[in-house]
């Protein structure tokens, strides 16, 4: 695993339980994932030299996230087998390049142009129009390297607000919802897709995530297929996770992709039959995909910096019906610290109002114990 974070870690323990050995390279010594690792690299995740020893003493390889040089990520394909290969982790991490590697398979995507200089952006903001949204190429996550337009922002101003060397500005969707679907697809062109999970963002950040979600059969197959189509488009081995909007008037647009394991799938662990990190370590060992079946109803939400916890010392209540993820980080504002997920025999909205419930209580026994 290329990446030390949270998705690494449950990676790592699902490969455990599959027995094989999990080796991290990550540039932090002491992250969350090499908590279970069998062996650390230490590295920056651009160091080509790093890159190729790593891959000699591995049978695969894969990424937590897209933000890694791709000349490294090259170089170590010459050496092991590295899924999602490095051409579609380049194409993914741009929002640019993902984009056009989806429209030409006539995906829905949200109204956008391409932006690399304040000439661009003069022409897209009288083209897209106001309320629109600037987001930089690469390197954004989580609600970074984003600029909203209101009306009456100079394009200097704006393109000095970001930042950055190449953008998109998209139409802001005053969506009704928002959805993801992940789709786990094999070396041979088999393809899974889990039912879309439904997801809350504050702040630019996944809030919680529900499932199965209030889509009606119809637009959830539309989804699904969506989903595997973009997979398909940019030819991932490995797992998708592609974030959509669903319009009042029942359209779905897809806002954007990411070939790794995905934080509105943690719950798939809990409430399906294969997690998706199970299916990425099967993927990776060149076994059958396994099932993507929902068992049971299930809610994530996740604990961050500052909008949930104002401390990373959780103290769970006991609940049977819920399970604490402590990623074992020190508080920074805005950082994902951890994440709870709730299960219901059938209902996703009993599921949620017991995970928010947690949530609340977790903040404030924290608040109560720092006041002691
Ligand atoms: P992103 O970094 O593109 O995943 O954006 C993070 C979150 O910001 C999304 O999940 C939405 O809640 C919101 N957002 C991003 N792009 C748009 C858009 N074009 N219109 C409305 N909301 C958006």
């Amino acid at each position: 695993m290329i990446g030390g974070g949270q998705l690494a870690w449950l990676f790592g323990e699902a490969a455990h339980r599959a027995g094989y050995r999990f080796h991290v390279l990550t540039p932090d010594a002491i992250s969350t994932a090499t908590r279970a690792a069998d062996s650390v690299t230490v590295a920056a995740l651009d160091d080509v030299d790093a890159f190729v020893a790593f891959a000699g003493g591995v049978a695969a390889l894969t990424i937590d996230t897209e933000h890694i040089g791709t000349e490294a990520l090259a170089a170590a394909a010459r050496l092991t087998r590295v899924w999602p290969a490095p051409e579609v982790i380049a194409t993914t991490q741009s929002r640019i390049l993902q984009r056009e590697a989806l429209a030409p398979a006539g995906l829905p995507l949200v109204p956008y142009l391409p932006v690399r200089s304040v000439k661009d952006l003069t022409g897209a903001m009288a083209e897209i129009g106001v309320p629109s949204i600037l987001k930089s190429a690469t390197e954004g996550y989580d609600g970074k390297g984003q600029v909203r337009l209101a009306g009456g922002e100079s394009p200097d101003d704006a393109w000095r607000a970001l930042g950055a060397h190449a953008a998109v500005l998209e139409r802001f969707i005053p969506f009704a919802a928002e959805f993801s679907v992940i789709v786990a697809r094999d070396a041979s062109g088999n393809c899974v897709a889990y039912e879309p999970f439904e997801n809350v963002h504050n702040e630019g950040i996944l809030d919680h995530t529900a499932w199965p979600s209030r889509l009606d059969d119809r637009l959830a197959a539309e989804a699904v297929s969506i989903a595997r189509g973009a997979a398909e488009a940019l030819g991932v081995v490995g797992l998708l996770c592609v974030e959509c909007f669903l319009l009042d008037d029942g359209t779905i647009l897809i806002n954007e992709c990411a070939a790794r394991p995905h934080n509105s799938g943690h719950l798939t662990i809990e409430a399906a039959e294969a997690s998706q990190y199970d299916q990425l370590v099967r993927v990776l060992a060149g076994l059958p995909l396994a099932s993507t079946r929902r068992l049971r109803a299930a809610a994530m939400a996740n604990l961050v910096g500052g909008l949930h916890v104002e401390s990373s010392r959780f103290i769970p209540s006991g609940d049977p019906d819920i399970t604490l993820y402590d990623y074992g980080k020190s508080y920074v504002d805005r950082r994902k610290l951890g994440h709870l997920v709730a299960v219901h025999p059938s209902d996703p909205g009993a599921a949620l109002a017991r995970a928010l419930g947690e949530r609340a209580g977790i903040a404030a026994r924290a608040r109560s114990a720092a006041s002691r």
